[in-house]
């Protein structure tokens, strides 16, 4: 089944199936289909927004907010692994320079 945005329901009645508005800021979905006697399918953004709430969709505001905290998310946890690793390092390095000290001591 093909869903085609909208910005106006224009084909009777020009209203979305469900609430009847007219009109949404947001657009609509053409079902692309007809029913007889109401005539074209159009589903309101509003309505769509609200049916997929009840199956755990997000609105597509709340989808972005939630991006945008997971690219920060995610840059915070690479800049934490590159300090891990960098740390890693340095103490792989202090080891070396700990066994050479030990090394020098027990010849003496
Ligand atoms: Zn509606």
């Amino acid at each position: 089944m093909d869903f085609f945005f909208v910005a106006d329901p224009l084909m009777s009645p020009t209203a979305c199936v469900l609430c009847m508005r007219h009109q949404d800021p947001a657009g609509f979905v053409d079902v692309g289909r007809d029913l007889h006697p109401h005539g074209h399918l159009y589903v309101c953004a509003t309505c769509a927004v609200q049916m997929g709430a009840r199956f755990g969709m997000l609105a597509a505001d709340d989808a972005a907010t939630l991006a945008e905290a997971l690219a920060e998310r995610t840059a915070e946890l690479m800049e934490a692994k590159r300090q891990l690793e960098s740390a890693s390092d340095r103490v792989l390095v202090s080891r070396r320079g700990l066994e050479d000290i030990v090394r020098e001591a027990v010849k003496t």
